[in-house]
C-alpha cells in the first residue's frame, strides 16, 4: 500500500530532534512521499535543506496567510522564482479569516494570495491552499483569479462550498482530525474519491489534539475515507495516491501501478 501525505510542516521545531525516526515510521506504514510546506522565508530555506537530506520530503514553498507584509510577500515571490526548479508546489498560501479579522487586512491578504496564484500559473506549479474560516470565499477567489491546479487543505467550510471547488477541478486533502470532526466527515461523504488526497498537517490536526501529529497518521485519514465511502483501505490508498501524482507530477513523476 502506497500513501502520500499532501501537506505537512516537517521543518517545524516539533520534529527537530527525531525527524529521521518520524520519517522511518511513516515509510514503514507505506508513506512514499510527503509534500513539505513552508510558512515563511526561514522556514522555506529549512524545507529545501531537509529535502536534500531526506528524498521523501517534497518541497513546497509559500507564505502563511497571517503575514500581511507586502515586502515579505515580494521577497517570497522572488525566492520561489529562484528555486522553482526544485519545488513541487507553492504553499502554504491562501486566505484566513480566523486569525486575521479586519476587512482592510483581508485586502492585503488577497493581494498577496493573488500574486501566488499568478506565480502558480507562470511556473505551472500547484497551489497548496489554506482557507480557515474562509472556505467559500477562497474557492471563489481562486476561480476569479483563474487558478487551475489547486489543493484545498484541511477545508473547514461547508460541503456545498467545497462542491464549487470540485466543479472548478480542485482537489481536497483530509487530515487525521477527521475522526473528531463531523464537518470533515460530511465533506468526505459529499466529495468524490477521485478528488481526495490524504494529508496530516503535522504537527497539528492529529486524531488527538493534545498529541503531536506525524505523517504515519495518514493511515487514519485513509481509514476514515474508506469507511465513509464503503470501499477498502487499499482502494482509498490507490486512488488518493494517483490523485496526488496527478496534482503534484514533479513530486511523484512515475505513475507506477496506479
Ligand atoms: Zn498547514
Amino acid at each position: 500500500m502506497v500513501l502520500i501525505d499532501a501537506h505537512a510542516h516537517m521543518s517545524d521545531g516539533a520534529f527537530a530532534t527525531d525527524l529521521e525516526a518520524v520519517l522511518q515510521a511513516a515509510a514503514e506504514v507505506g508513506v512514499e512521499g510527503i509534500v513539505a510546506v513552508s510558512e515563511n522565508l526561514e522556514d522555506a530555506q529549512r524545507v529545501l535543506d531537509l529535502a536534500e537530506r531526506f528524498p521523501s520530503l517534497k518541497p513546497c514553498i509559500g507564505l502563511y496567510p497571517d503575514t500581511l507584509d507586502v515586502e515579505v510577500a515580494e521577497a517570497m515571490v522572488s525566492f520561489i522564482r529562484a528555486h522553482s526548479d526544485r519545488l513541487v508546489g507553492i504553499g502554504e498560501v491562501g486566505l484566513d479569516h480566523w486569525v486575521v479579522k479586519e476587512a482592510e487586512e483581508w485586502e492585503i491578504q488577497e493581494q498577496t494570495f493573488a500574486k501566488f496564484i499568478a506565480l502558480s500559473k507562470e511556473l505551472d506549479l500547484p497551489l497548496n491552499v489554506h482557507s480557515r474560516s474562509a472556505g467559500r470565499h477562497t474557492v471563489r477567489f481562486l476561480q476569479e483569479q483563474g487558478a487551475q491546479k489547486v489543493l484545498m487543505h484541511a477545508f473547514d467550510g461547508k460541503a456545498s462550498a467545497a462542491m464549487e471547488g470540485i466543479e472548478a477541478g480542485y482537489y481536497f486533502s483530509i487530515p487525521p482530525s477527521v475522526v473528531r470532526s463531523q464537518q470533515k466527515q460530511k465533506l468526505i461523504h459529499h466529495l468524490p474519491l477521485d478528488r481526495l488526497l490524504l494529508e496530516t498537517d503535522s504537527p497539528v490536526l492529529g486524531p488527538d489534539p493534545a498529541c503531536r501529529n506525524e505523517p504515519k497518521n495518514v493511515v487514519i485519514s485513509c481509514q476514515a475515507i474508506a469507511s465513509a465511502k464503503d470501499v477498502s483501505v487499499e482502494e482509498v490508498a490507490r486512488v488518493t495516491s494517483a490523485n496526488a501524482r496527478r496534482l503534484f507530477p514533479k513530486a511523484f513523476p512515475s505513475s507506477g501501478s496506479s
